[in-house]
């Protein structure tokens, strides 16, 4: 390259995850130039990005091609847990191999004609006028774009210098993960666990949030907590204790894990997102994808589905921008992605965070009522409930619930970071 020419493609991706990843995927796939940034280097890729219990469902595998060797174990039921009971829905679901899914994203990316760069942390856009042009990465190092996607998780370099990103501290969540062996999945007082995805609301173990176990084959699983830093966690939170604290006390108190061990080379997997309704996601040659928006979906944490097709949205909004005989990459032509991030990526998002607020700022005892109503109702209910359904959602609500509504319409009203209306 000569001192005048630029290195230039028609996208540049910023974050080889979930969202990024398909993202050059799919736009390789459309024939354009695409290079993808990833911070993490190529021999360990990917190492602090390997954040994710991944579990997923067919829906997504099929969308995505997704291949099955990535899955590590396929499942059949979804299990949820209340201190003192359970509810057990059949269900196909599938607990993917995160290390590998991650590195055939980029495999795949890559034999569609994407150039990949390890070892490219971006740092800041690179603007003309006003307008994003280009990204800074790997210290010194330009790259420019006519479109320019942050997919680099909650951090948002780009996003947040671009003042697209409206990510709240209050709204973070964090969780931890890490994979067991010597599992009792069969206690005498609990469900069944083998080939089950199980998610647990129980304030003593996960204050303010809840925590996990993914069944990945012989006495084998993936073993998480997460919750959300917010007052509530404060609330019920016991003195001095952190996040990993409250694993350990789950593996000391659960007869489940009496004689489980982690698997050799385990190691404790960390990430955070933020639940809550996003800002801007585009503006002039710029999208934000995955949980860089935030996507994730707010209720049950899944957000590899949700920001793939983030990264989907994306790049159909590149597409359609660029395809033109004169490109216009303007705001207004790229506001197409914000209307099918609402439309068709996460479609009910302000009803869902509000079930998130209310499941989680109710206490230990509801959980065990909310658990005695789902095995008395339809078997379809908690899918159409966590699908937003308002006739569902009022089947599960009892008279009681309507102070904590109250105490949530109070705070939408008080707190200026919970932007969303709940009773839209
Ligand atoms: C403990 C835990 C368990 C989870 N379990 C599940 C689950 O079971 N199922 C599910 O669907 N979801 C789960 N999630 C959520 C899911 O993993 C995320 O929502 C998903 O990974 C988001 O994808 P993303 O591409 O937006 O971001 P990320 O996965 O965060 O990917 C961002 C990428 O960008 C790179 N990067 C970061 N900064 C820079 C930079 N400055 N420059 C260049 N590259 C950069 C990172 O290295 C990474 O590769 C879990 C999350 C956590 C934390």
């Amino acid at each position: 390259m000569n001192g005048d020419e630029k290195d230039h493609f028609d996208v540049v991706i910023a974050g080889a995850g979930p969202a990024g990843g398909q993202c050059a995927r799919d736009l390789a796939a459309r024939g354009y130039d695409v290079v993808l940034l990833e911070t993490e280097a190529e021999e360990e890729f990917p190492r602090q990005s390997n954040k994710s219990t991944a579990g997923t469902f067919p829906s997504m595998m099929t969308a995505f091609g997704v291949p099955d060797r990535l899955v590590e174990k396929f499942t059949d039921s979804v299990v949820v847990e209340s201190p003192n009971g359970h509810y057990k829905q059949p269900q196909p679901g599938a607990v993917l191999d995160f290390v590998a899914f991650k590195q055939w994203l980029v495999e795949d990316a890559r034999d569609h004609g994407a150039e990949v760069r390890f070892e490219s942390r971006v740092s800041a856009p690179i603007t003309e006028d006003g307008e994003v042009v280009g990204v800074k990465y790997a210290g010194g190092e330009e790259v420019y774009g006519d479109v320019v996607v942050d997919a680099t998780g909650p951090s948002a370099p780009l996003a947040k210098a671009l003042d697209v990103s409206d990510l709240h501290r209050a709204n973070q969540a964090i969780g931890i993960d890490y994979k067991l062996e010597g599992l009792d999945l069969d206690h005498e007082d609990y469900a069944d666990l083998h080939g089950a995805m199980m998610l647990r609301l129980d304030h003593d173990i996960a204050p303010g949030g809840y925590s996990w176990i993914f069944h990945t084959g012989g006495d084998t699983a993936k073993v998480g907590v997460c919750y959300i830093q917010n007052e509530r966690h404060e609330e019920l939170a016991r003195d001095g204790m952190r996040i990993d604290d409250y694993l350990d006390y789950w593996r000391e108190t659960d007869p489940r894990f009496a004689d489980a061990e982690p698997v050799e080379g385990a190691h404790i997997l960390r990430g955070s997102a933020h639940i809550q309704m996003p800002g801007r996601l585009s503006t002039d040659n710029f999208m934000a994808v995955g949980d860089t928006v935030p996507t994730i979906d707010p209720l049950w944490g899944e957000g590899i589905h949700q920001g793939m097709e983030s990264g989907r949205a994306a790049a159909i909004t590149a597409d359609h921008c660029l395809t033109l005989d004169t490109p216009d990459t303007s705001a207004d032509r790229m506001s197409v992605y914000d209307d099918l991030w609402h439309e068709r990526v996460a479609p009910d998002m302000q009803r869902r965070l509000l079930m998130t607020e209310l499941l989680y700022l109710v206490p230990n005892e509801r959980y065990d009522g909310f658990i005695r109503d789902l095995n008395r109702l339809a078997p379809e209910t908690l899918t159409s409930a966590s699908g937003g359904r308002f006739r569902s959602i009022a089947r599960l609500l009892e008279l009681g619930d309507l102070r904590y509504l109250a105490k949530i319409a109070r705070n939408r009203l008080t707190d200026p970071y919970h932007r969303w209306n709940p009773l839209s």
